[in-house]
């Protein structure tokens, strides 16, 4: 199949407005929120920072839906067909979607259409698949007792979502917790809410009862804030930093001992050992490792830690594999790399670059902004030499193209280089020798290792989430719809005395 023409006008882009609540958009006087478009700074227009009372509305739109629609308690398989249909629209609306998702997030087009929109269909398809596998558990009891363990939804789940991929982030959030049998209320990030209320429009279309998927627009120290700690949202899912997991977990338990499932922040290494089958293919997977999305990724791989005695030619490989990256407009098909989604974001990364060349830090490739993109925030792909642990680069997560470089002597020290003391999201390991990638995999504290790759594959079976403050739970694989239930135990004696 060839591809379509996918450039496009910007402001040509019908955006969506308000919030999707009971199968429609609804319309308030609340205050708006100016969105903006972050290559270029362009005011795009506002949506409403929804009160609690809003939050409240959607809430007992879905749970009213929920209880009336038969959508808990109908077939696994009946779910999974309106879930399906869904999958197929998002398909068939492949262009539109991968635009309006181009207009106001990082995303460009090229790269929204290539793989942000296939791989929110197809999350969303392996969820219907999912949806009637897994229905519990029958337990070894006494002969004359049956006992075993019955999956339920919950009811109502929140979902907070991030502004770095909107569109996959919704479908990791919605595709299990509906596959479930839950109704679902999600806030995107206020900067990027257009692609998941066009999502909720689809999914009406797909045949999903109105209510059961609902979207709350505004900020999350107000909206998401409300939305955690409603009494009637029964469990939370949030992808975003550990500093606003931790308030949401805290607020969970606050409110209701609400179970969370939290994707959060990372500083995940790419260790590379002294013989690799392919340099080229090694500095390829690090670069693309922490510049996607100009670095803006849970799991971007930000630091390299290289064996001594590859590390020069592999650092000059890298910088080869950076030297093409440009910026241009996001709606050209051209353009591959990513701006910094907002001003706060790109000061906060030259800040983190600046106090890290204060404690020594050397910047030996990139560093600062591209020309002529000043309200655009392309930052150069940028690497640091002269780190230690202690460097505010290594230590804290950066949420831009920023790559640390340190070397070690042997597998001991390069294994233990690459663990960190705080986060435990991803790590590449790199090495032509099986048993020593089987080692480090065992011993680096880390929710996924990717031997000889760096980043995911389609495949949405492997699930994704972290270790330490990196988060709890998982998104994706069969352990996501499990955590998307609640587990009820049931012992019947068959002759009771
Ligand atoms: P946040 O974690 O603050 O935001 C993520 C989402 O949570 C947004 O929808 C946000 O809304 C919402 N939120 C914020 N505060 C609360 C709250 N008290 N209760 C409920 N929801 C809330 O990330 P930021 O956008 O502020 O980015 C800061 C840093 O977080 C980045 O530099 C990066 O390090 C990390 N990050 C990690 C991501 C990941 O994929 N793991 C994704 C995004 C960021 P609002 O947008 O209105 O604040």
């Amino acid at each position: 199949m060839s591809t379509p023409l996918l450039d496009f006008d910007p402001s040509a882009v019908a955006l969506p407005k308000g919030h999707f609540i009971g199968g429609a958009y609804y319309a308030t006087d609340e205050e708006q929120i100016a969105v903006h478009r972050p290559s270029d700074g362009r005011l795009l227009g506002y949506i409403p920072d929804a009160s609690d009372s809003t939050v409240d509305f959607a809430v007992s739109n879905a749970l009213h839906a929920w209880k009336t629609s038969g959508w808990g308690t109908r077939a696994p398989r009946e779910r999974a067909r309106v879930l399906t249909r869904w999958a197929e629209l998002i398909d068939q609306h492949a262009v539109s979607l991968a635009q309006l998702e181009t207009v106001s997030s990082t995303r460009p087009v090229a790269e929204a259409y290539a793989s942000d929109v296939p791989f929110t269909a197809e999350a969303i398809r392996f969820f219907a698949e999912l949806a009637d596998k897994l229905g519990g558990d029958l337990a070894a009891t006494r002969r004359d007792s049956l006992g075993f363990v019955s999956s339920e939804p919950y009811g109502v789940i929140g979902a907070i979502a991030p502004w770095n991929f909107p569109l996959s982030m919704c479908s990791w959030k919605c595709g299990p917790a509906l596959a479930a049998g839950n109704a679902v209320v999600i806030k995107p990030s206020e900067m990027t809410p257009f692609s998941t209320l066009r999502l909720a429009e689809l999914a009406i279309e797909a045949g999903m009862p109105p209510g059961i998927l609902n979207v709350v627009n505004g900020r999350g120290a107000t909206t998401g804030a409300a939305l955690t700690r409603h009494p009637d949202i029964a469990k939370v899912s949030f992808t975003g930093s550990t500093h606003t997991g931790a308030a949401i977990m805290s607020a969970a338990a606050m409110h209701g001992t609400k179970p969370v499932t939290l994707e959060l922040g990372g500083k995940s290494p790419q260790l590379v050992f002294e013989r690799v089958a392919d340099l080229e293919h090694t500095a390829r997977c690090i670069a693309r490792g922490f510049t996607a999305n100009g670095g803006q990724a849970c799991v971007a791989g930000t630091r390299l830690i290289a064996h001594k005695n590859i590390a020069e030619p592999l650092i000059e490989a890298v910088k080869r594999q950076l030297m093409p990256i440009a910026p241009g407009p996001l709606w050209c098909s051209t353009t591959a790399y990513a701006p910094i989604i907002n001003r706060t974001q790109a000061r906060r990364i030259e800040s983190l670059i600046n106090d890290s060349r204060a404690a020594g830090a050397e910047v030996i490739f990139g560093g600062g902004f591209f020309e002529g993109t000043d309200d655009g925030y392309f930052h150069r792909p940028t690497l640091l030499a002269n780190v230690t642990a202690d460097t505010p680069a290594v230590r804290q997560e950066i949420f831009g193209p920023v790559l640390t470089v340190q070397t070690f002597d042997d597998e001991e020290e390069g294994i233990t280089l690459a663990g960190h003391p705080t986060y435990g999201l991803a790590a590449g390991v790199h090495t032509s020798d099986i048993g020593q990638a089987m080692r480090a995999m065992r011993r680096i504290a880390a929710g996924t290792i990717w031997v000889n790759r760096y980043g995911r594959s389609g495949d949405m079976i492997i699930p994704t989430g972290g270790f330490k403050q990196s988060g709890i739970g998982k998104d994706l694989g069969r352990q996501a719809l499990e955590a998307s239930m609640r587990h009820k135990s049931v012992l019947i004696d068959f002759d009771p005395a």
